[in-house]
């Protein structure tokens, strides 16, 4: 994977504000913060999305969430949150190395605005799709 801003902040050579650190995970507050305490977490493991995460980083990286989550709570005394993770360009990806956002929602001016276009799922259709992913997961 091609070296990103990311890599540079892990290996020290650019400066971050960081909030969590352990032997997998890197947690940091974001340069352009949606609002106040939005904050960065990404693994260790050089992987730009999401699906090219191995197993170990990713629990790391689910284990601590729900913690630094807590904490911004607690700091910013902002109940409401979004955790976002993009992957790809097309779906708003800037920086190409794994990260999710933890986004305090203070209001509605503060934090990320969404665009929900939800259609209606088909029965026939969800089940076939269903049926695909499963044997695309091999369960
Ligand atoms: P993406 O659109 O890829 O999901 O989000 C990338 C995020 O990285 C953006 O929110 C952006 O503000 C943040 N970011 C980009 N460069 C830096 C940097 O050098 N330091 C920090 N702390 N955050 C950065």
């Amino acid at each position: 994977m091609a070296d990103t801003i990311f890599s540079k902040i892990l290996r020290g050579e650019i400066p971050c504000h960081k909030v969590y650190e352990d032997d997998l995970v890197l947690a940091f507050l974001d340069i352009g913060p949606l609002s106040e305490g939005h904050t960065l977490v990404i693994p260790k493991a050089e992987k730009a999305t999401l699906a090219e995460l191995d197993d170990e980083s990713a629990a790391a990286i689910g284990r601590v969430l729900p913690r630094l989550c807590r904490a911004l709570v607690e700091v910013t005394g902002v109940k409401e949150y979004n955790v976002l993770q993009n992957n790809g360009a097309g779906a708003h990806q800037a920086v190409f190395h794994v990260h999710f956002h933890i986004i305090p929602k203070p209001d509605r001016d503060q934090g990320l605005g969404i665009k929900w276009p939800a259609r209606s799922l088909d029965g026939d259709e969800g089940k076939a799709l269903a049926e695909k992913v499963r044997a695309a997961l091999g369960d």
